[in-house]
């Protein structure tokens, strides 16, 4: 099924220390409505079932946002909104905002939640929001990102003490989050394999990978063009049919490592989108793994 993470606008109004936004240039940009109404129905006639609103903070732009929602319900199209909650700030606003959401048709809210979002939006934000999702029959989760240190713990005691639906997502050392400690860390032999969810940006731009891959800076290796030259479903077959994405997808970025001669007891210190960019982000091993995608000779599995 063809799904995409929809970048309406890079305009937030936080500045979180571990942003992966950081680094677009220009670093706000907003599509033109208009536009972004008709790219909404050439993905529906391209097969699209999913859109994810995303990028920058998407409920600044409610009435936008809304109206775009509304299209994909008619549309046939599932709808998604990650915010940061700040429009939460009391139980009666949390449930005015999802009930006409929800009029709109949108299917369910990701909240996202950090010791850095909460720098900038009170984390009772996150209750209000569930419990406004619980009573007007929203599907939500929280989407909690963390480092899996100590330094998480209080946040995380938040979210069970008030009974919050969670999943812990890792943090991506990229954007603002580049500066961090990269230091190694443990796992047993992992596949890291990656869904890999499309991105297109204000600016029409199309990437395969909607984390960290619009920073790969070196080699460009997630952008498969623009939609004002190019038609969705045209960047949807290029991202489908790419032997080397395909791989990631299927058989996992740490077969990759392997083939391209990084011992294995390196490859269990890399976090998955580290090691994503020191194989991809590297213009000769990118060219060596691409050749030895496109190679049906070569045995990606045991
Ligand atoms: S992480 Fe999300 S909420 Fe924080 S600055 Fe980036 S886009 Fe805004
Ligand atoms: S592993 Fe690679 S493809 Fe997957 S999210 Fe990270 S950077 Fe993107």
């Amino acid at each position: 099924m063809r799904t995409i993470a929809f970048g309406y606008s890079t305009l937030c109004n936080l500045k979180c220390g571990h942003c992966v936004a950081k680094g677009e240039i220009p670093e706000t940009a907003t599509m033109d409505l208009g536009r972004a109404r008709e790219l909404i129905h050439e993905m529906a006639a391209a097969g699209v079932r999913g859109i994810s609103f995303t990028a920058g903070e998407p409920l600044i732009f409610f009435n936008e946002i809304k109206a775009l929602v509304r299209l994909c319900h008619d549309l046939n199209i599932y709808t998604r909104i990650v915010t940061n909650s700040f429009w939460a700030s009391s139980p009666e606003r949390a449930s005015t905002v999802v009930k006409e959401l929800k009029q709109n048709g949108l299917n369910q809210l990701r909240l996202s939640c950090s010791r850095w979002h909460q720098q900038g939006v009170d984390q009772q934000n996150l209750v209000h929001a569930a419990q406004g999702c619980k009573k007007n029959r929203m599907d939500y989760f929280v989407s909690f990102v963390t480092d899996f240190s100590k330094a998480d713990d209080l946040l995380e005691d938040f979210l069970r003490a008030n009974k919050l639906r969670f999943f812990p997502e890792p943090l991506i050392l990229s954007g603002r989050a580049q500066a961090f400690d990269h230091g190694p860390i443990h796992t047993d032999f992992q596949a890291n394999c990656c869904a890999m969810n499309p991105y297109i940006t204000p600016e029409l731009d199309m990437y395969a990978c909607c984390d960290a891959g619009s920073n790969f800076t070196e080699t460009r290796v997630f952008f498969l063009g623009n939609l004002a030259h190019t038609g969705v479903d045209a960047l949807f077959e290029k991202n489908e049919q790419n032997p080397l994405f395909n791989l990631i997808r299927t058989v996992g970025i740490s077969s990759l490592a392997l083939f391209s001669g990084i011992r294995s007891r390196d490859i269990i210190t890399y976090r998955k989108c580290d090691l994503c960019r020191q194989l991809l982000n590297t213009p000769a091993t990118l060219e060596i793994l691409e050749q030895a995608a496109g190679n049906p000779e070569n045995r990606w599995t045991r």
